[in-house]
């Protein structure tokens, strides 16, 4: 990936996050669902706190393009899940089916 070497550091971070959530809904939902539903795992929550929601959408852009992640990244819903070369760059195995959704 054409990162910083901080951004590919968070970028990694993301992958485990996704990778210890295969199966799971992650997204980027927090603006769409505060405090109304459960709780949905947020990849968010593995980038730095004060980064804003637009540079969240630009590093999954980045990680989405780079055929790491699948779902969308355009900010509508979010549903990453990582994909076989996600698992690779993290050198991690695959526990649960890939989804595609
Ligand atoms: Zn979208």
């Amino acid at each position: 990936m054409n990162l910083k070497p901080f951004h590919k550091q968070v970028a990694r971070s993301v992958l485990e996050y996704l990778f210890a959530r295969q199966g799971e809904w992650t997204g980027l939902w927090d603006l769409y669902f505060a405090g109304k539903k459960d709780k949905v795992y947020d990849v968010a929550e593995a980038m730095p706190l004060h980064w804003s929601r637009r540079r969240r959408l630009a590093l999954m852009r980045v990680i989405v393009r780079n055929g790491l992640s699948g779902g969308c990244d355009c900010g509508c819903r979010g549903d990453f899940e990582i994909t076989d070369k996600g698992l690779i760059y993290i050198n991690k195995p695959r526990t649960k089916e890939y989804t595609g959704y």
